[in-house]
């Protein structure tokens, strides 16, 4: 016997999982929850090609959602609209040591630890 509470208005569960932002690749989801855990929120990864990876995820992995509690969600909201100002603002750049590509969030090379340099010559 099967008992569906379709009648029912939908009640939120503040700890179901809500999708707050599309990572372009794994490398900004890795920074987007990172940024997230320093103001205390749990986040999740979530990408096609995760299914039944394990672990690391791999920088190249493109469209990787990002998913908060429900409970948190306006505020992972309000870190995002600030992540999403400073990307804008700040172009991604290139190391002059070892010319990997970095995220503009980054303030070091994330290959070799070298610090940004705005100085222009
Ligand atoms: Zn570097």
């Amino acid at each position: 016997m099967q008992n569906n509470n379709l009648n029912q208005p939908a009640k939120q569960d503040p700890f179901a999982w809500v999708k707050v932002f599309q990572a372009e690749n794994g490398l900004e989801a890795n920074i987007i929850k990172g940024l997230l855990k320093s103001k205390g929120i749990e986040s999740q990864l979530q990408g096609e090609l995760l299914q039944g990876a394990l672990g690391e995820i791999p920088f190249e992995q493109t469209g990787v959602d990002i998913l908060v509690y429900a409970l948190k969600e306006r505020q992972a909201q309000e870190i995002l609209l600030n992540y999403r100002q400073l990307k804008q603002s700040a172009p991604d750049w290139v190391c002059p040591k070892c010319h990997e590509l970095n995220g503009a969030t980054f303030e070091i090379c994330w290959s070799c630890g070298t610090v940004k340099n705005d100085e222009s010559e």
